[in-house]
């Protein structure tokens, strides 16, 4: 059985109090047993987000990081620095770190096998513009986003990591994508992994959707046979929208 896991992107959003101060609000609420639950902050929150979601089941994320341990990198963190301060999870490749900073199917699969030597679980964000989506190379581009950002990680380490699914013409557009198209690409996505390395691990991988995910639409998209919660942005800023995700999951 795979643990749903609702994970807040905040983007670049809050300062150091906005964030201890949503935590003291969701504390004990955005917390079901059964549910995983993560907030990805800048990287200016992550140490006092760490110190307020102790005692509590939530878990911390950052939104980004380098793939070497330290050096002249001016402007970038590691996962070194990462684990140093006791953050669980990252985000990698996502839609917006690829559009609007150069990231590219390599530069993440580096990201992603340096996340694993420091025990951070990395979750990959995967998806397709809305051109690519008109031209039918949906499940395409996914295959190749899911394939190089995997590359060279042990069955182990594939079962462990947490893939994004998350169509870009959905991210804060209100447009998300149905349930239905949703869970066939997840499923396929799935099908991918299975083909890398094995069904035991194609089972154990989890997969979330993103893309205007809200507490109205969360329960339609944990419904389906193969998505495994969901990465969301806009709906994860407010303390009560994000209980009602954690809840509908
Ligand atoms: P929205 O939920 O605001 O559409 O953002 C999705 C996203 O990019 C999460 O990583």
């Amino acid at each position: 059985m795979r643990k749903p896991i609702i994970a807040g992107n905040w983007k670049m959003f809050k300062t150091i109090a906005e964030s201890v101060a949503f935590v003291n609000e969701v504390k004990g609420k955005a917390e079901v047993s059964g549910v995983e639950s993560v907030l990805c902050a800048p990287y200016t929150n992550l140490p006092a987000l760490v110190e307020a979601v102790k005692g509590t089941e939530i878990k911390v994320g950052a939104q980004n990081m380098h793939w070497e341990e330290n050096g002249a990198f001016t402007g970038e963190i590691s996962g070194v620095m990462l684990k140093d301060l006791g953050v669980h999870y990252v985000i990698l490749g996502h839609s917006e770190r690829r559009q609007y900073f150069a990231e590219t199917d390599e530069t993440v699969n580096k990201k992603t096998l340096a996340a694993f030597n420091y025990g951070i679980t990395p979750i990959v964000c995967v998806g397709e513009k809305l051109e690519e989506r008109e031209a039918g190379q949906t499940k395409e581009v996914c295959r190749v986003q899911t394939e190089g950002a995997l590359k060279g990680l042990s069955a182990e380490q594939a079962a462990q990591t947490v893939i994004a699914y998350e169509p870009i013409w959905a991210i804060g557009t209100g447009k998300s994508s149905t349930a239905d198209d949703a869970n066939e690409v997840i499923a396929y996505i799935r099908e991918v992994v299975k083909s890398l390395y094995n069904e035991q691990t194609a089972e154990a991988l989890r997969i979330q959707y993103g893309g205007s995910v809200k507490p109205n639409n969360v329960s339609e998209y944990m419904q389906q046979s193969d998505i495994d919660g969901a990465l969301v942005g806009g709906a994860s800023l407010e303390p009560a929208s994000y209980i009602a995700l954690v809840e509908g999951a």
